[in-house]
């Protein structure tokens, strides 16, 4: 199938079991604005729990705030948010469609990339075992071609993102006879900027109200209370504050479901450090946070860490990590070393002192910053993309199953009783009032029970029991297993040891120790 097709599926997938809807859908909707339903929520929940739990109870050194999503408007200023927080758009005059520019770029660098894969994958199945992919990639000249197009539209790219040279990105645009995907046109206009901040009015009086900002990161919030944090926790560097919050950004093109949104949820840690320690702490991150990604178990060719060559002015080191999503490897994740210029700007624009004073060396400084920033909503896109599955069963049936890790489903226990009557609801609520203090139990008498196992699949639940007659004497119940599908006959007093620990937060924690 192709990918996108199986994209569209775990789309309506999420709709169908209550993970997404679409908000204010009975309007018609409301571009790039999603609600989470009753699955949705668990699973993000989940997701949350799990990045929390790994900053602020793994680390000592690392606790966490909650802060606003307004914020005194020069915040933006003095973050450089107001003045360069642009995306570079460009228009359609056919379609009347507009795109970002930036991205028909790189979806043009995409082909080039699609188009060495085909050729290598084609090589592969003539070849066989013999297929020498490096030496293939070295001298077959279709790819020597496309990888030279490719790496000559990089470096131009790069070139005129980092001069913000609008004419100049419209010219790799005409140059590489890009089209629009709904006209199929090339009759562009001009590439302007465009700021990605919403704004609104504060205060009750049209004199006296004040333009503030709906937050397009959490960051900041944690910069502004850095000096707060570490005076009233006596924190001492190194040592890092971490949140998770909305964050809101009018983006240009609302793309890819779940993956670029208006309104998103981001959990970001600042860690502060000494000035010179910086590129010692960003490759401890970068490992830190990769072995977060792989503890869910989805297999490391899944993932690949995108370093960037060309740095913000003032980033001195910068990744991205990249998910394996049906439409190709995408970020979720950055990580960057900011120097310290978030903290030196709001010293200056707020005209307050925050630095550190080290009582090791008896000298004061201005921290630097090595930040995570991690989009929930991306995260939760890619474990739906990765959990999705469709399997064809021994006895000619199909089943979707998501293959969540068990930790993170919603749902980590179907309780079923076989018929509903003779007394077997009246023991599978009881067996849900024992377990229901431990982890999230589902009820469900309706239909058969192979439906009901399918519904389980479907939403991810691991475990599903069976109340039957012989329950009722021998006080065991059947035990079955969403991936493999096996079943056993388990006492229901063993019912919490077997699953708890498998369904935890914890369990996906001690891995990564
Ligand atoms: P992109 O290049 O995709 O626009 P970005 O580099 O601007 O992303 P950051 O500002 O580094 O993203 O934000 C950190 C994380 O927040 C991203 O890795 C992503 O997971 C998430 N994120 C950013 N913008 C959005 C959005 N519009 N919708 C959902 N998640 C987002």
């Amino acid at each position: 199938m192709a990918q996108e097709d199986v994209f569209k599926k775990i789309v309506s997938h999420c709709k169908e079991y209550g993970f997404v809807f679409p908000s204010s859908e009975i309007y018609d909707g409301l571009a790039a604005v999603y609600d989470y339903g009753q699955n949705g929520i668990e699973l993000k929940n989940n997701i949350k729990q799990y990045w929390w739990k790994s900053m602020v109870l793994m680390h000592e050194n690392i606790v966490g705030i909650d802060s606003a999503v307004f914020m005194h408007p020069t915040i933006w200023k003095a973050s450089g948010h107001v003045d360069a927080f642009n995306d570079p758009l460009i228009d359609n005059r056919d379609s009347k469609k507009r795109y970002r520019a930036d991205v028909l770029i790189e979806d043009q660098i995409g082909k080039y990339e699609d188009k060495i894969a085909k050729e290598v994958a084609k090589a592969a199945k003539k070849f066989g075992d013999s297929f020498d992919e490096q030496k293939f990639c070295e001298t077959n000249p279709r790819v020597l071609e496309n990888k030279k197009k490719r790496d000559a539209l990089q470096e131009r790219y790069a070139e005129a993102m980092g001069a913000m040279d609008l004419e100049g990105l419209k010219q790799i645009i005409i140059d590489e006879g890009i089209v629009c995907p709904i006209s199929g046109t090339k009759n562009w206009t001009d590439v302007r900027q465009f700021n990605l901040m919403f704004s609104t009015e504060m205060g009750a009086s049209a004199d006296s109200s004040m333009k503030v900002y709906l937050r397009p990161e959490t960051a900041q919030g944690i910069f502004v209370n850095y000096l707060n944090v570490q005076k009233t926790g006596r924190m001492k560097i190194p040592f890092g504050i971490a949140q998770i919050g909305k964050a809101f950004r009018n983006e240009i093109v609302a793309r890819q479901f779940i993956f670029r949104m208006r309104e998103f949820e981001q959990m970001e840690m600042q860690f502060f450090v000494k000035p010179g320690t910086e590129l010692e702490w960003f490759p401890r991150w970068r490992e830190t946070r990769m072995k977060w990604h792989q503890a869910l178990g989805f297999g490391a060719e899944n993932y690949r860490f995108h370093d960037h060559e060309k740095l913000a002015h003032y980033a001195n080191a910068a990744t991205d990590i990249e998910f394996r999503m049906p439409f190709g490897f995408k970020e979720v994740e950055g990580i960057h070393s900011r120097t310290d210029f978030d903290l030196s700007q709001h010293e200056k624009f707020s005209g307050k002192q925050i630095k550190y004073f080290d009582p090791a060396t008896n000298e004061s400084y201005v921290p630097y910053v090595i930040e995570t920033s991690i989009g929930v909503d991306r995260m939760f896109l890619s474990i739906m993309c990765h959990a999705y599955t469709e399997e064809q069963l021994e006895n000619g049936e199909s089943r979707v199953v998501l293959k969540l890790p068990a930790a993170l489903a919603p749902i980590k226990l179907a309780v079923l009783p076989l018929v509903k009557k003779d007394g077997l609801p009246e023991k599978a609520r009881e067996i849900i009032d024992a377990l229901k203090f431990h982890f999230n139990c589902t009820y469900d008498e309706k239909d058969t029970i192979g439906k009901r196992y399918r519904r389980q699949d479907a939403i991810g639940t691991p475990y599903c029991i069976t109340v039957d007659y012989d329950t009722l004497k021998d006080n065991c119940v059947t035990l079955r297993n969403r991936d493999t599908m096996e079943q056993e006959r388990v006492s229901i007093d063993c019912l919490n040891s077997l699953i708890e620990d498998k369904v935890s937060i914890a369990s996906l924690l001690k891995k990564l120790q």
